[in-house]
């Protein structure tokens, strides 16, 4: 299966000059988003990962289901002001201004290893901001997937320069 074919362009989204990669096409399918999750699967199922951090909200739908196939545990990493117990928060830079991510400050422990997933790897802002977040806590991340990797933006080189061996299904 070409799983590209369920990856929809979105010229102009959000903004002019900006092409949106669009997964829902995946998620309507279940052949598509079973494919997917089973190969996720397939790369991850023996890295030893405790604990899938996901970040909100398109990291959600592949890394919950992912970790219920994996039999481990599942984060969700959220804007700030939307978890309700206590949280630990980083700020990243991006290319124009910063950003926050929080989880909260039980969900990552010392020593517990932590495969991170999100649905696109583009500048590596994101997947930055949540390796901080993660080794803050004492996480170790053992890998880190995505479903698309947009291999003409940094994503790439800023995982490897923050030590993160990562993967993707769609290039
Ligand atoms: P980055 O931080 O690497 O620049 O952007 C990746 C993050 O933004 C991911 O959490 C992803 O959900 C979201 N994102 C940015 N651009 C796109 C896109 O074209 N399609 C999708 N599906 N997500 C995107």
């Amino acid at each position: 299966m070409n799983l590209r074919h369920y990856v929809r362009d979105i010229p102009d989204y959000p903004k002019k000059g900006i092409t949106f990669y669009d997964i829902t096409p995946i998620l309507g399918n279940h052949e598509a988003f079973n494919a997917v999750i089973d190969q996720l699967y397939q790369k991850y199922k023996d890295c030893g990962a405790d604990k899938i951090v996901a970040a909100d909200a398109r990291g959600f739908i592949f890394g919950a289901p992912l970790a219920l196939r994996m039999g481990i545990g599942f984060v969700p990493v959220r804007k700030p002001g939307k978890l309700p117990y206590k949280n630990r928060c980083v700020t990243y830079d991006l290319e124009y201004g910063s950003d926050t991510l929080c989880m909260h400050v039980d969900a990552v422990n010392p020593g517990d290893k932590i495969l991170m997933i999100d649905d696109l790897l583009a500048t590596g802002g994101t997947a930055e901001g949540m390796v901080k977040l993660i080794r803050e806590a004492g996480g170790e991340i053992v890998g880190a997937g995505f479903v698309i990797q947009l291999s003409f933006l940094d994503g790439d080189e800023v995982m490897h320069a923050a030590g993160v061996t990562h993967d993707f299904l769609i290039e």
